[in-house]
């Protein structure tokens, strides 16, 4: 496991390169933004505004997806600011908490119409379930419908343009074809979009699902985006993204923080809106060898919103820990509604396990990493 010199991504994140002094891409993003003229950037929008209201055909200006988030009610907040008339479409979070949906409801406050698409619950536990056992991620129907959902939308109220957040790559890291990667679509789904190899048709021929039973997993066909002319746009390619600022500009308009640090991820204002989250991170710890921290501390520690010894700190401290209880629910209970028992889930924290990163000691309970040791469950 290689450190980035910059900050605490390690060689085992997907995706991840790192140039000759030992600088993974992330960090080489981020200071590449220093170098764009973000006056023109935010020109180059400003002319996409005028012709999206311009040609318009449907009720609608665009489409902001939402999940009542810190960036989302950024993104809403930016397209009123320049004059937008946006449907913001929300697709529900796997087990939806009291503050997510206070924050959901927030976005409605600030002057717009939103669309809640809610599917189906007894499908989405069992898409639940298989995701957790079959490729090690509980919230894989979350992160497959959070992209579809609004495509489906879009196509069924025929608004021809959609605001993005971040580039997850520009701000993550990932291939160097996708660094500066301005839209979302298809072939970005299928590449980034935390699928994992578990396709539709996968669920439809092995796990007998009906077709129709899945739709809102389901991205339009191709012929029908083409016909409606989507433009699909990050709005991080036009302004300079910055999640703490996003989280504070959201407040001032109603956005509201956790009472105390989220576990697992050291801040108060990130992964707010569903009880699986903790479930979510926990795997990507044993996967990979890092966790949600690290992601939100080398964001922070690039921003220079905080020191290398105490990002270093949080991350030890936080990264890793067993989500005994997350957002205040305890994990037997977020396991049930989903009819997997505390045995099972032990079971495949172990399958998924990188047997590389971490051992058991010889007491067999203790999960140790060659480069520290994993808190004990
Ligand atoms: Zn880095």
């Amino acid at each position: 496991m290689i450190y980035c010199k910059n900050c605490f991504y390690p060689s085992t994140k997907p995706d991840l390169e790192f140039n000759k002094d030992g600088i993974c891409n992330a960090c080489v993003s981020f200071a590449n933004r220093k170098k764009i003229n973000w006056k023109k950037r935010e020109k180059d929008f400003q002319k996409i505004v005028s012709v999206v209201k311009k040609k318009r055909i449907g009720d609608y200006d665009c489409i902001v997806p939402v999940s009542g988030g810190k960036d989302s009610t950024w993104q809403v907040i930016k397209a009123l600011e320049y004059n937008l008339k946006p449907l913001c479409v929300n697709s529900r979070t796997c087990d939806l908490t009291q503050l997510g949906r206070e924050n959901l409801d927030n976005i409605r406050s600030l002057g717009v119409d939103v669309i809640e698409v809610a599917p189906n619950l007894k499908i989405r536990r069992r898409l639940n379930k298989i995701g957790l056992l079959e490729v090690g991620d509980i919230s894989w129907p979350e992160h497959a419908s959070m992209f579809t959902i609004p495509f489906n939308i879009a196509v069924k109220f025929k608004i021809q343009f959609m605001i993005w957040g971040e580039n997850s790559q520009n701000e993550y890291g990932g291939p160097k074809f996708a660094l500066e990667n301005k839209s979302l679509n298809r072939a970005w789904l299928e590449e980034f979009g935390g699928l994992l190899g578990l396709r539709v048709e996968d669920l439809h021929n092995h796990y007998n699902f009906q077709i129709d039973e899945l739709s809102p997993y389901i991205y339009p066909k191709n012929k029908e985006l083409k016909k409606l002319n989507l433009k699909s746009l990050f709005l991080g390619h036009y302004f300079e993204w910055d999640g703490y600022r996003n989280a504070i500009d959201a407040k001032k308009y109603g956005f509201k923080f956790n009472k105390t640090l989220v576990e697992g991820t050291g801040v108060s204002y990130e992964n707010l809106d569903n009880f699986q989250t903790g479930i979510h991170d926990y795997f990507k710890y044993l996967k990979f060898g890092f966790g949600r921290t690290t992601d939100i501390m080398n964001n922070l520690l690039r921003r220079k919103l905080i020191s290398k010894n105490d990002a270093k700190k949080n991350i030890d401290k936080h990264d890793g820990s067993f989500p005994y209880t997350y957002l205040g629910e305890n994990i037997e209970i977020t396991l049930k509604k989903i009819d997997v028992s505390m045995e099972e889930f032990l079971n495949c924290c172990d399958r998924f396990t990188n047997k590389k990163l971490f051992k058991c000691d010889n007491s067999g309970n203790l999960i140790k990493r060659k480069y520290g040791v994993v808190k004990k469950y």
